[in-house]
């Protein structure tokens, strides 16, 4: 499989790009984003085939059209080594482990797809653990090593560093807005004693942290010489990881490859949802991808309207699904690329206005109606929305869910159709966001084995001032040229 930018160019001008090839990079050196050059299409036989497969089978099948750089029988290892009970250590007594992502019937036709069995209790794990595995492969085998260089507000930050601890070659440094997350998202984070992570608490807020990495990396002198790498969203071995789920769903809730089946998918960056795209486009038989945004709705308002207005960072505001809490979602121009057929030059007119400060607005053009072809539904949810749902889920079913499932599930169900089975993914489980479970239902939510005192564990973290040159300064010292 070879690899284009959204916006034209190649990962080395002149030469195709493979998986490897970009699996290291952020954005293209045009600044699009790294697209197969076309998807593969899967046959009536393949689907029926991957209809038998366990989760390992699946990942590998799926894994190896996209990674066909990587020799047959190191991908199998490295997605063995990934998809392990042992891993996914917190799915219930009555779910089969190897399932990684149980399906649970809410009631017939409404599923909740359990995403957040791993070592950080969020959906982000199952794509950063194969990054993790699939960093430490390709370093090796080039004989090099990486500096991770990131910021979180919370969940990217912890699923990076579990995924990331104890790697060969890989060190990383993250920082987070000292005093700013929350005692549980603290103790995850802080709690590693592994020596390869690095927690820098920065006196400051999260756009702090976010305006140094991007200070550091604008330093290509600095970058190139301590080999500074990042592991955001736009990853395109996250996104693909990240097809799976869905095809393992799919066959979960369905008898056979002619069903329709629609998935609600709470959305930030637009990563989630845009596996789900890449899995229709593949030929899975999905009907909608229904993207659900929280107050913070650019998304919402794009699929509503065709006007896509990413917000200035002092308009984005914090909420009770802080995930998702976002101003412009990065792997949105990887569905607008097929919006628009692939015309590379339609992105780069598009987003000359996006990256300056602007927006565009597909209203009255036939792109607008094009949206629906593609099966996309949207819709937004508030703080009240979210506790009316975390209670109602709970009273009807018994069920404790997170703040952001609870917007996917109450966006899902305003679009749900007689006779299409409906599944709503689980970004996180409700341990993360205990200070909104107890408003909603004034109780505590459980933790899963292990987590029961993670506060009293022994911290490390170094508290630094939001200051480029301190963080740099700190680098240097940790990380051998
Ligand atoms: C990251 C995250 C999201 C948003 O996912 P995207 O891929 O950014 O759209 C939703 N919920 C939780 C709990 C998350 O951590």
């Amino acid at each position: 499989m070879e690899y284009v930018s959204t916006r034209g160019g190649g990962s080395t001008p002149g030469t195709p790009s493979r998986f490897t090839d970009i699996l290291l990079g952020g954005l293209m050196p045009d600044g699009g984003l790294a697209m197969p050059v076309a998807y593969p299409r899967l046959s009536a036989t393949d689907l029926a085939a991957m209809r038998r497969m366990n989760y390992r089978e699946l990942a590998f099948s799926l894994l190896s059209l996209f990674a066909d750089d990587i020799p047959a029988a190191d991908l199998a290892a490295i997605v063995d080594q990934t998809y392990t009970p042992e891993v996914y250590r917190n799915a219930r007594d009555d779910e089969n482990p190897r399932d990684i992502t149980p399906v649970r019937k809410l009631e017939p036709g409404l599923h909740l797809l359990a995403l957040s069995n791993g070592p950080t209790l969020a959906f982000k794990d199952i794509a950063m653990q194969l990054l993790g595995n699939l960093f430490e492969y390709a370093l090796g085998r080039a004989n090099q090593s990486l500096n991770i260089l990131g910021a979180t507000s919370g969940d990217t930050g912890s699923s990076a560093e579990y995924a990331m601890r104890g790697k060969r070659g890989i060190r990383v440094f993250m920082l987070s807005p000292h005093g700013k997350m929350s005692a549980f998202q603290t103790a995850q984070m802080f709690s590693l004693q592994d020596p390869n992570i690095h927690n820098l608490a920065v006196r400051g807020v999260f756009d702090d942290c976010q305006d140094i990495v991007k200070a550091v990396s604008n330093d290509h002198a600095f970058k190139a010489r301590y080999r500074i790498g990042t592991v955001n969203s736009i990853n395109w071995a996250r996104v693909s990881a990240q097809i799976v789920y869905y095809f393992k769903a799919y066959f979960a809730v369905t008898e056979n490859d002619s069903q329709p089946v629609s998935f609600s998918v709470p959305s930030g960056n637009f990563g989630n949802i845009c596996a789900g795209h890449i899995a229709r486009m593949m030929g899975l038989p999905i009907r909608k991808l229904i993207l659900a945004t929280n107050e913070n709705d650019v998304l919402d308002e794009f699929f509503r309207t065709g006007v896509y207005r990413p917000r200035a960072t002092a308009e984005t505001r914090q909420t009770s699904s802080p995930s998702m809490d976002i101003s412009k979602a990065s792997n949105f121009e990887r569905f607008v690329f097929d919006l628009v057929d692939r015309d590379a030059g339609k992105v780069r007119e598009l987003w000359a206005a996006v990256d300056a400060g602007g927006a565009f607005d597909l209203s009255g053009t036939p792109l607008f109606g094009r949206i629906a072809d593609f099966g996309f539904a949207s819709g937004r949810s508030t703080h009240a929305d979210r506790l009316e749902t975390i209670r109602d889920v709970y009273r009807r079913y018994g069920l404790m869910i997170d703040t952001h499932t609870a917007d996917g599930i109450k966006v899902g169900r305003e679009h749900r159709e007689p006779g299409v089975p409906l599944v709503c993914l689980e970004t996180a489980l409700p341990a993360k966001f205990a200070e909104t479970i107890r408003e909603a239902l004034d109780c505590e939510p459980p933790r899963p084995a292990g987590f029961e005192n993670i506060e009293t564990l022994p911290q490390r973290a170094e508290v630094i001032d939001a200051d480029v040159v301190q963080v740099k300064d700190y680098i240097a010292r940790h990380a051998p040229e």
